[in-house]
């Protein structure tokens, strides 16, 4: 890739995929919405939006993009994944509907709206050292919660009852909350670091 700027690409099946295009491009990144297989090829790294994980499965495997993107994870590409992004890096999804299936790479299982219902959404100020002293602020909308964490996987960032809402693996980041929507970039930076190293 060299003398080629790092572009990224945000999964755009549904979700707040324009929210992270923003954050991304006001990092200075080059985004392109990902669609399809040529579209994925083109970029060196992927953020999986929140919106509904059994929605995103279902357009995924619509669109042929299920296996392509399980390639890509399988050869190292860095992605971040965000609520329902994070079910889809989930080797496993607890309180899936029937048939969902997720893309995998990440060593946990998460159970799926974890925090009840949409009304109960909340917003809390998360330690997550690997970022720095500042705590995150941090927006649960349906969010996932990370029930149990595997060998390959580590953990970010847990609530203070101990819950996990954020790890990481090589170079995937799976996060329960929406850094997007409270200005949080520190995650997006640090995906961009990975991309920016690997490409
Ligand atoms: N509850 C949603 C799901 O299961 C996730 C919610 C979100 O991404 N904000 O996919």
């Amino acid at each position: 890739m060299a003398g080629k700027a790092a572009k990224v690409g945000v999964l755009a099946l549904q979700g707040d995929v324009r929210e992270h295009a923003a954050l991304l491009e006001g990092l200075g990144a080059d985004v392109v919405l990902v669609r399809r297989p040529e579209e994925l090829a083109a970029v060196d790294g992927l953020v999986i939006p929140g919106g509904e994980s059994s929605v995103i499965d279902k357009l995924s495997r619509i669109f042929g993009m299920q296996e392509p993107i399980r390639a890509a994870i399988a050869d190292g590409m860095p992605m971040l994944g965000t609520c329902a992004g994070l079910i889809m890096l989930a080797d496993s999804v607890a309180d899936a509907i029937d048939g969902q299936e997720s893309f995998g790479g990440l060593d946990v299982v998460v159970r799926r709206n974890a925090f009840g219902r949409q009304v109960e959404s909340f917003e809390a100020e998360l330690e997550v050292p690997a970022l720095g002293e500042e705590p995150v602020k941090a927006a649960f909308i349906r969010g996932p919660v990370v029930e149990s964490v595997g060998a390959d996987a580590e953990v970010l960032a847990a609530l203070p009852d101990g819950r996990v809402v954020a790890v990481e693996q090589g170079n995937l980041l799976g996060i329960s909350f929406h850094p997007e929507i409270t200005g949080e970039t520190r995650f997006h930076e640090r995906f961009l670091d990975r991309v920016a190293a690997r490409s």
